[in-house]
């Protein structure tokens, strides 16, 4: 595969961007090499500088569910754009687009929209702080929030307690007062809380996680962790800026049956355009301004192109079968990618949940940060460049999902299984 257009403009971007990206996944620092520069795409493909074809599974990580260049979304932005591209002011595709979330989301009786997942979480937590008088917060270890301060927090030596900061120039302060926990164990929750006891304002996880690669909860772990935050009088936050939209209309919280008190959305809801949201009961909304004492804004927030997106993207979504076929094309990339290392004798297993899955090389069950850190990551780079010279693009990261979206047809997913074993054969 010829790819020297990418490592031109990589050369040149170095001098220019920091590690020549606008966000660190990009650079493909964790499986080495030359990140592809990517100039068009369409459906489930994606080009490179280099016009290299490739079937994406990155897909803009998670927003492109669709499909790239979906038409009706394409449609949506050029009419909203002839009328004009900002007008920091309300506008009627704010309030449709507010009434198709609140319709879709179980816990959102009223949203706020911003412009991007990590504003969403960052407001989310302020938030719950304002709303219940409390200070300190909880999160899980290989959670990933978005890169506010306070939820840049890793465990540290111990395996639960009050994290340490995960980037430099994050205050020691706001470590010291975001406590972490095992995904999927809840005695450490249970315990935290009864050595924090009506002091923490909120716990923040994703209910099914994206961020350590694919990691589904286990039975009765978000039941608990209702449980336990409804006891001490903490909200319960739930992170669904990957799986809302995408495991359901209504995200996890409407297929697991738990409802959390805020939930912060991203990525799908903005068809591809920089759009988040938070929500929550009416109750709980009033307290941000100006109806109520919690500060929080944005020029661009709701931006008419945006919402246009976003609307087009939801009422697509809305269609009957959607979410069935994604499952099934899931499942069917899942078995497919299943049998192939079966086949090669390469141990390995793959989590998914719907349209979202992770392959991991190891023998076990992946669970929690620790289990998916576990795995061969050695191997996973060399199965990525392989089956990238095979014209598939998976993450180029252990810790990241593989996106299936509707465009992928029976064809690409068996052409994706074809490309894995030629990929292993190499490997
Ligand atoms: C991507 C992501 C975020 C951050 O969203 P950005 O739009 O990148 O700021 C927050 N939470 C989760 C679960 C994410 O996957």
């Amino acid at each position: 595969m010829d790819t020297t257009r990418s490592q031109e403009l990589f050369d040149r971007a170095r001098e220019l961007i920091p590690g020549g990206v606008n966000s660190p996944a990009r650079a493909w620092t964790s499986v080495g090499g030359t990140p592809l520069f990517f100039n068009r795409a369409e459906g489930s493909r994606i080009w490179d500088e280099d016009g290299n074809e490739l079937i994406d599974y990155v897909c803009s990580w998670g927003p492109m569910i669709l499909g790239h260049a979906h038409p009706a979304v394409l449609k949506a932005v050029q009419a909203a754009a002839i009328n004009g591209t900002s007008f920091g002011a309300p506008t009627a595709a704010e309030v449709r687009m507010a009434e198709l979330v609140v319709s879709a989301v179980p816990s959102i009786e009223m949203v706020r929209f911003v412009s991007s997942g990590t504003e969403a979480t960052m407001s989310a937590l302020r938030l719950a702080r304002a709303y219940t008088g409390r200070n300190k917060i909880m999160k899980f270890i290989g959670g990933y929030h978005g890169h506010d301060d306070a939820l840049l927090v890793s465990a540290g030596s111990a395996a639960a307690g009050h994290g340490i900061p995960d980037s430099a120039g994050v205050h020691p302060d706001y470590a010291r007062d975001t406590l972490v926990a095992p995904y999927n164990d809840l005695a450490a929750v249970e315990k935290l809380f009864a050595d924090n006891p009506g002091q923490i304002a909120g716990l923040i996880v994703e209910p099914v996680a994206g961020n350590m690669g694919v990691v589904p909860p286990v039975e009765g772990f978000l039941e608990g962790l209702r449980t336990i935050t409804e006891k001490d009088g903490a909200l319960l936050l739930f992170d669904e800026v990957i799986s809302g939209f995408r495991v359901s209309l209504g995200g996890a919280q409407s297929i697991l049956g738990v409802t959390p008190d805020i939930t912060c959305l991203g990525k799908i809801v903005g068809g591809g355009l920089p759009v988040g949201a938070y929500g929550a009961s009416a109750e709980i909304m009033k307290t941000v301004a100006p109806l109520g004492p919690m500060y929080q804004a944005g020029t661009l927030s709701g931006n008419p192109v945006a919402m246009a997106a976003g609307i087009a993207m939801l009422e697509e979504l809305a269609k009957p079968g959607v979410y069935e076929e994604l499952d099934r094309k899931g499942a069917a990339l899942a078995k497919g990618l299943s049998e192939a290392f079966a086949e090669a004798e390469v141990p390995a297993v793959v989590n998914r949940v719907g349209s979202l899955l992770t392959v991991f090389f190891t023998g076990d069950p992946v669970i929690d940060m620790d289990s998916a850190s576990a795995t061969d990551r050695d191997l996973f780079g060399k199965f990525f460049h392989a089956i990238v010279e095979e014209g598939v693009y998976p993450p180029p990261s252990q810790f990241e999902a593989w996106f299936v979206s509707l465009a992928h047809t029976d064809q690409d997913i068996a052409d994706t299984v074809a490309a894995a074993k030629r990929a292993l054969a190499q490997i």
